[in-house]
């Protein structure tokens, strides 16, 4: 069985970081790669946990370099893959990267084994619900969130697989299921 790399996308909201700590806290074989950033941290995050944070300079000096995998700027901030790290940490366990449809997309034209998963709502309506739910956003923020679905959804094509998450069990035992099919090939 080898080791693989894994981009797992999917609209805000709609399970992604709820999965993905359920599979690593099933899963000995697997870990989530770490992001570098350009953003301040926030209250509680920490450095090479949540984010490696880097000044501007140095996130650009890195990119120029051709450290990052992928980068990407959201929010007036840079955000980016890091290669030695996915690389290192290939070389123990399978490596998740919780990443929007852009991130994926440009991840696997630069790694093209990158196997993409996208998760999805059972419903419009469930994920304005989950979203309300988990109380983190504004209405504001979350129109704006759900006014990317349309995009994301319409990128589906481009994708290895799309698992729903209707139960959270059922869409963790597909994960595991293609996790296992992808390793094993
Ligand atoms: P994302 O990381 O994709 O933005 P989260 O993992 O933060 O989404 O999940 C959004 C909300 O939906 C959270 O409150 C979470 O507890 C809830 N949630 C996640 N998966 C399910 C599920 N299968 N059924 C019901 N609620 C869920
Ligand atoms: P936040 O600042 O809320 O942690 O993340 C903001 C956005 O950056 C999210 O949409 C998140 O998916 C995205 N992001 C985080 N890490 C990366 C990365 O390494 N590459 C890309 N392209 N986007 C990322």
């Amino acid at each position: 069985m080898k080791n693989i790399l894994m981009a797992i996308s999917g609209p805000s909201g709609v399970g992604k970081g709820t999965l993905v700590k359920a599979l690593l806290q099933k899963r000995k074989d697997v870990t989530v790669s770490v992001s570098c950033t350009t953003r301040e941290p926030r209250p509680g995050e920490r450095e090479g946990k949540d984010y490696f944070f880097l000044t501007r300079e140095e996130f650009l000096r890195r990119a120029e370099a051709g450290d990052f995998l992928e980068y990407d700027e959201h929010f007036g901030n840079f955000y980016g893959t890091p290669k030695s790290f996915v690389r290192e940490a290939l070389k123990e366990k399978s490596v998740i990267l919780e990443i929007d449809v852009v991130g994926a997309l440009n991840a696997k034209k630069a790694f093209p084994e990158c196997v993409l998963v996208m998760i999805l709502p059972p419903s419009a309506e469930e994920l304005k619900k989950r979203l309300r739910g988990r109380n983190s956003e504004t209405e504001a923020e979350i129109e704006s969130r759900l006014a990317r679905l349309d995009y994301e959804l319409s990128q589906r094509d481009k994708y290895d697989y799309a698992v729903v998450n209707d139960s959270l069990e059922g869409a963790l035992a597909r994960l595991e299921e293609i996790l296992d099919g992808e390793k094993n090939r």
